[in-house]
């Protein structure tokens, strides 16, 4: 017959009221499972002084949010023990008997213990810093991603900044541009509204960062702190290449945590990706603008009237509002280039293109229709506007003197329709605005008619 089954039998020296020797102590440590959770080793050192003293135990760790106790009731035990731990110091607990022990083994206690949450802590020390990194090369790879195609400007502005906002929690985040003077708001990113400032001078900048330097923390009494309105945490400069530089100022957090050295290394590594997309952005924007720029008249060309002429006429019937086109086309200009030579045209040419582009409104457009053909977009015109328009452009052309580089006066002719009134698409807006310069030519040039 077998013995029924028994407790498993406590240590000898537990049992008859002996301390246990340091290697006994090392022993019972032994089964302390380092590789697991705080709760798992405080559980297992728990375990280990029970067995040691045959007593009650009881340990404490500080970890957050929510600290630890594991082991029996506090009441009638004395602390034994404090350690250093996650989240500050642990204190363990015993029966007051484990006081008289020898001093070696309490000693061996106490160094097991420290040494089991020393371990702990450098673990969860460790893992904060693999966290931060995972969530640094998120962010890193996230922006990456999102500036690697290049867009226009201003999209790449408020990316830039929707992306640094976001990564840091910033309140606020504003890009600035520099012409070497002062520094000029770019972009602004704000989510309680905070205003910042418009312009910088380029001193009070270069007082505390120069471009291609790491992000800085200005210092509390640094001038560009009276010069923006809101409260300014970090200054990252920004280097464009060939001299080109600006800025992405950041406003303190939503958390409230400081930036601390691993966010402004970050927040460089942000910043030298922004700045190559900032840079590329403009690029793009200025082959555009070339694309669609006459260079002769500095008029938007034929492909950009086409674009313009789409957007203001689904703008027009969005809104129900009134739409003028105007074609001018010069008299005689074949005259010139036979009278005087082509060079002197071009001059014509460019004479004609000054006029319309600085006569009207920004919203207005003047193109080169073609060759010596212009054509003006004013939307919110109604027609009789739109001829009112033509007729003081005809004017003005008419009375621009003779010069050396135009040695002739020049006239021109117009045509004038409106949209929705004399047509409901594009191609017979053009139609009708071209019947009506027709019409001018044939009623003896130098006039406007309208369609
Ligand atoms: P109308 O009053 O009927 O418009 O007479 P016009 O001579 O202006 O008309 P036409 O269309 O017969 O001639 C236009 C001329 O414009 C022909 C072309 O040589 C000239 N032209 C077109 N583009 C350019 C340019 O870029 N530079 C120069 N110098 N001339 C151009
Ligand atoms: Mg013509
Ligand atoms: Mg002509």
């Amino acid at each position: 017959m077998h013995a029924p089954m028994e407790a498993p039998a406590r240590p000898r020296h537990a049992r008859e009221g002996h301390a246990p020797d340091p290697a006994a102590v090392a022993l019972a440590f032994a089964s302390v499972p380092l590789s697991g959770t705080a709760a798992e080793c405080a559980q297992g050192c728990v375990e280990a002084v029970r067995a040691l003293t045959g007593g009650p135990a009881r340990l404490e760790v500080p970890t957050r949010p929510v600290p630890l106790s594991v082991g029996d009731a506090p009441a009638g035990l004395v602390r034994v023990a404090g350690f250093t731990a996650p989240g500050g110091e642990g204190a363990l607990h015993c029966a007051p008997s484990v006081e008289g022990w020898p001093r070696a083994s309490l000693d061996a206690l106490v160094d097991h213990v420290t040494r089991v949450w020393t371990l702990q802590e450098q673990r969860a020390s460790q893992s904060s810093e693999l966290d931060q990194l995972r969530f640094h090369l998120t962010a890193l790879q996230q922006v990456a991603r999102t500036l690697a195609v290049v867009r226009g400007a201003e999209e790449t502005e408020r990316l830039v900044l929707d992306s640094v906002g976001e990564v840091f929690f910033a309140w606020w985040a504003a890009l600035y541009h520099t012409d070497g003077e002062q520094y000029t708001c770019r972009a602004v990113r704000s989510l309680r509204g905070e205003s910042v400032a418009y312009a910088i001078p380029a001193r009070v900048v270069r007082a505390i960062a120069a471009p291609g330097q790491p992000p800085v923390i200005p210092p509390e009494d640094a001038e560009i702190r009276d010069h923006v309105p809101a409260e300014v945490a970090v200054v990252a400069p920004l280097d464009f290449g060939e001299g080109g530089a600006g800025l992405l100022i950041l406003g303190k957090r939503m958390t409230d945590a400081p930036y601390e050295s691993h966010d402004l290394a970050l927040l460089r590594a942000l910043a030298d990706s922004s700045a190559v997309a900032l840079r590329n952005a403009e690029l793009l924007d200025r082959l555009r603008a070339q694309a669609t720029i006459d260079p002769l008249t500095g008029c938007h060309n034929r492909r950009g009237f086409d674009e313009i002429l789409q957007m203001e006429v689904a703008r027009a019937k969005r809104y129900n509002r009134p739409l003028s086109l105007v074609l001018l086309d010069i008299d005689h200009f074949k005259r010139i280039n036979d009278d005087f030579g082509h060079e002197v045209g071009d001059h014509a040419l460019q004479r004609i293109g000054r006029a319309v582009r600085h006569t009207f409104r920004n919203t207005d457009s003047a193109c080169r229709y073609g060759g010596e053909e212009f054509a003006l977009i004013f939307p919110e015109t109604p027609k009789d506007e739109g001829a009112k328009l033509a007729e003081r452009l005809r004017i003005l052309v008419e009375s621009l003197p003779p010069n050396p580089e135009v040695p002739r006066a020049l006239t021109a002719s117009f045509g004038v329709a409106c949209f929705p009134d004399d047509a409901e698409t594009i191609p017979d807006l053009i139609r009708a605005a071209d019947r009506a310069l027709y019409q001018a030519k044939s009623n003896g040039r130098n006039r406007c008619e309208t369609a």
